[in-house]
């Protein structure tokens, strides 16, 4: 007697949803202090009258 017991592979587990949810790029920071979203190569906020430092992480 012949059973398959292959498993099937299960379509639609592996989406490619590379859709962005803002308008902002890949790798933006919030501002801490007025929750601002500013660009990856701003080094400041560019709101104004804030001008806070991208809080930069330890590695490099
Ligand atoms: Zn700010």
């Amino acid at each position: 007697m012949k059973k398959c017991g292959a498993p099937r592979p299960t379509p639609g587990a592996n989406m490619s949803s590379s859709r962005k949810d803002k308008d902002a790029p890949e790798g933006s920071w919030t501002c801490p202090e007025c929750n601002n979203l500013n660009y990856p190569f701003l080094t400041v906020c560019n709101r104004k009258g804030c001008s806070y430092s991208k809080p930069t992480p330890t590695n490099n």
